[in-house]
């Protein structure tokens, strides 16, 4: 019944985990406020996912409207809570919610530590990523790509860069730096077949020649690697991608403030238990680039105004750290009541959507026995609060925006990319989208 009593709920962030947390409480008769960073929701499904992956990006856009179209759910985006941000996690726990679930997501940059990392042509692959997907303001600032790019990490995301790299931009070779060898990479061989067109096989035959011993000394066989590579294969015509591997970063080399080339250590791997670790051999070398990207993952944003250490928000110990979704007071040693983070702001870059989804939806059941110890409130009342939120966001000069907004906006774009016959068209910037929706 539309005014039967109800628990009221801040989602803050619309990427994945955040909607189907939003999905999952909506669906127990939850009334939920859904705060967003960006203008328009989707997070790395909508700023992340592939350049091209169409498909992909367009089934998860239909399920986000179904959530966003829920009478109980409003979307406000352009909102940013934080430290600096519209609104601070205190002012927030302070309007009277039942519960916040924290959805943020990684946003955060891991850094190395080495030397060169902040020059120019220097990128944290989140950046990159945004940029090439136009989330503003990533989307206004260049990112010029050189002819010869370093992308140090061998996961999912340095497959996207190097696709972005050899078959949007005008690199001559694209070289992906692991500080361990082929055995650990961690990409998916669906997601590398995205760019097998670039992948050298000669070179990577030479390259694991090159580290066999290192290779045989840790009980590793090169042997199967090579034999599955196609005999006689044409080396790529436009860019190509090698590997190099067992070689850990130690500095950016520039000359005169430009990129010239990535000193790594050579290191040999150790067996650790169940792991292989890379260990430094001490013998260094540089490998000749113009452009490094470092694709290693990211950490949680630490001025978000969550408790945080070391890349993570804290979160109550629990026997099991799976199930550490509760945000910790440090200073009561404690559980903060009603507090909850889900998705990669509970575990940075942690899996694909389909992870985000699962993990959102297993935090909401912890959710649920704290919301059921709480009385619930009329319907009137719950947006009494709602409306004293959105007031607060108008005081502080907030310009925030709405779903039906968001939908205006998606229409536009459409149109834009009918007129301009091409797939997809985003306004490249919030001060365009913003004044598209001015009345
Ligand atoms: C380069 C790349 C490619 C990927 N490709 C794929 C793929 O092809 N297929 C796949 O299944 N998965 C892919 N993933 C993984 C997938 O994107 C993630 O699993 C998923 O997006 C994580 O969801 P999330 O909601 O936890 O975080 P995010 O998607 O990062 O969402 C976080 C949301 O929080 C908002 N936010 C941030 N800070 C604040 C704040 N302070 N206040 C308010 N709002 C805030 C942001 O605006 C954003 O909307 C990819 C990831 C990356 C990095």
């Amino acid at each position: 019944m539309a005014d039967d009593p109800l628990h009221l709920v801040a989602v803050i962030g619309a990427g994945p985990a955040g909607l189907f947390a939003t999905r999952a409480l909506a669906a127990q008769g939850c009334r939920v406020v859904l705060l967003n960073r960006d203008i328009k929701p989707g997070g790395l499904a909508e700023y992340g996912i592939f350049l091209n992956k169409y498909k992909m990006k367009g089934g998860l856009r239909r399920q986000f409207q179904k959530i966003l179209s829920d009478p109980l759910v409003t979307y406000l985006g352009h909102v940013t809570i934080a430290e600096r941000g519209d609104l601070t996690v205190a002012d927030l726990g302070a309007l009277g919610f039942d519960a916040l679930v924290y959805a943020i997501g990684a946003q955060g940059t891991k850094y190395l530590g080495i030397e060169g990392e902040r020059l120019p042509g220097v990128y944290h692959a989140k950046d990159l990523v945004y940029h090439y997907n136009r989330l503003p303001p990533f989307s206004e600032q260049p990112y010029p790509m050189g002819k010869r790019v370093a992308i140090v990490g061998v996961g999912n995301v340095m497959v996207d860069i190097a696709n972005y790299c050899v078959h949007f931009c005008d690199c001559d070779e694209v070289v992906a730096v692991a500080r361990r060898g082929p055995f650990e990479k961690a990409y998916d061989d669906r997601e590398f077949e995205d760019i097998e067109d670039a992948f050298d096989h000669a070179l990577y035959r030479e390259e694991l020649e090159r580290i066999r011993p290192r290779l045989e000394a840790a009980g590793q066989n090169p042997a199967e690697l090579i034999a599955a590579l196609a005999p006689g294969t044409e080396p790529p015509t436009r860019a190509r991608l090698r590997f190099r591997f067992l070689a850990s970063p130690r500095r950016v080399v520039a000359e005169g403030g430009r990129v010239v080339g990535l000193e790594v250590e050579e290191t040999r791997l150790e067996r650790k238990g169940d792991r292989i670790a890379a260990v430094g051999t001490g013998q260094t070398s540089v490998i000749a680039c113009d452009t490094v990207v470092f694709a290693v993952g990211d950490r949680v944003d630490e001025h978000a105004g969550l408790p945080y250490k070391d890349g993570l928000y804290l979160t109550v110990p629990a026997d099991d750290p799976a199930a550490a979704y509760q945000v910790l007071d440090p200073a009561a040693g404690k559980a903060q009541p009603g507090v909850y983070v889900v998705g990669w702001a509970r575990r940075a870059s942690d899996g694909v959507v389909g992870r985000a989804r699962l993990d959102a939806e297993t935090g909401v059941k912890h959710v649920q026995p704290y919301l059921a110890e709480r009385p619930k409130r009329p319907r009137a009342e719950a947006e009494r609060v709602v409306e004293r939120l959105r007031q607060t966001l108008t005081a502080r000069g907030a310009v925030v925006v709405d779903y039906p907004a968001v939908q205006r906006l998606e229409a536009a774009e459409k149109a834009r990319a009918a007129a301009e016959k091409v797939e997809e068209f985003k306004f490249a910037s919030d001060r365009e989208m913003l004044d598209l929706l001015r009345p």
